[in-house]
């Protein structure tokens, strides 16, 4: 069975004023073991917020997120934060993630030490161990976050995250606040990582070149919900749903034959207020295909073809 199933997913806020933002409206999706998946949209789509509640620092409004087929959100205790021990998060910004009055060996044992699981010369090796995992060096144990550069902070993040040995990574934007240069090199960082520890990622990004490059499935959120999912191969070579379609007519082509045939799709207006989203299909104001079916139902989340889902009702 997968490593990760969600179901129906709902993270809806109050706002006061009978104002309600529906940041995440029904995800269905799954990732196997081992798998990258890819987590797309534009900002505000709702894909940090889906990371946070399906690692429940955030609690759900509605659904369920199964771990091991077990139900996160039912944990209570110490079975909370067994399952905290197999899931762990890397943020956007490493500059916020870090305390700066820890050094960089505290940041990296706390988790070991909370969960009890080295102490003594052998924590102290097991640091020093993650930090040539990511990179680093035993030197850097005593220094603080602010001596480092950006994809330093970074590699020190997943080292944190790494520190207690999880199945399964939540990633959320873990290359944007970094400089072009560097980016690649953190990518790499988790494609070794994943094979020497057997990792599982959902990895969380707003660049769909960048997500097609290291997912196995990508889904594609707006506005809250799913609007696909397939392999990254299929996604690339046949995008279903009009909105996939816009993102990637968006991607320069390697090849300049491709690229001159490729026709730039570009969506008119703004993305709409989750707090006020459109009726039926949530896509439909900027949608060139729109149809007044599409205001009047929802488009069911469908799938298409074997394991590739879509919500439109041109499908
Ligand atoms: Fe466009 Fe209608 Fe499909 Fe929505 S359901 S993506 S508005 S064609
Ligand atoms: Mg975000």
């Amino acid at each position: 069975r997968p490593i990760l199933e969600v179901q129906n997913l709902q993270k809806h806020f109050n706002l006061g004023n009978n104002k309600i933002l529906k940041a995440v409206d029904g995800l269905n999706f799954s990732i196997n073991r081992g798998e990258t998946f890819g987590l797309v949209g534009e900002s505000g789509c709702g894909k940090s917020t889906a990371g946070r509640t399906i690692i429940r620092l955030y609690e759900a409004t509605g659904g369920k997120v199964l771990f091991n087929g077990e139900d996160i959100h039912a944990m209570q205790g110490k079975d909370r934060q067994k399952l905290t021990r197999n899931m762990q998060m890397v943020f956007q910004d490493p500059y916020a993630s870090l305390n700066p009055r820890m050094t960089v060996g505290k940041i990296i044992a706390e988790g070991i030490e909370i969960n009890g699981l080295y102490s003594g010369k052998q924590k102290k090796e097991r640091v020093n161990q993650l930090l040539r995992d990511v990179g680093l060096n035993e030197e850097h144990a005593g220094r603080f976050p602010h001596e480092f550069s950006g994809g330093q902070r970074q590699r020190i993040g997943i080292a944190r995250a790494l520190a207690i040995e999880p199945q399964f990574i939540i990633a959320d934007e873990p290359i944007s606040a970094l400089d072009v240069s560097v980016q690649a090199q953190v990518v790499n960082l988790f494609k070794k990582l994943q094979k020497e520890h057997g990792l599982t990622y959902l990895f969380i990004a707003h660049d769909l070149a960048m997500v097609k490059h290291i997912s196995d499935r990508i889904g594609v959120m707006y506005l809250g919900k799913l609007v696909e999912v397939a392999t990254s191969d299929k996604l690339n070579a046949k995008p279903l749903h009009p909105y996939t379609q816009s993102l990637l007519s968006a991607i320069p082509l390697p090849d300049p034959e491709a690229q001159k045939q490729r026709q730039r799709i570009i969506l008119q207006g703004e993305i709409p207020s989750p707090v006020n989203p459109p009726s039926g299909c949530p896509f439909r104001t900027r949608c060139p295909h729109a149809m007044p079916e599409c205001a009047a139902t929802m488009p069911p989340f469908k799938e298409v073809e074997p394991g590739h889902f879509a919500a439109c009702h041109l499908l």
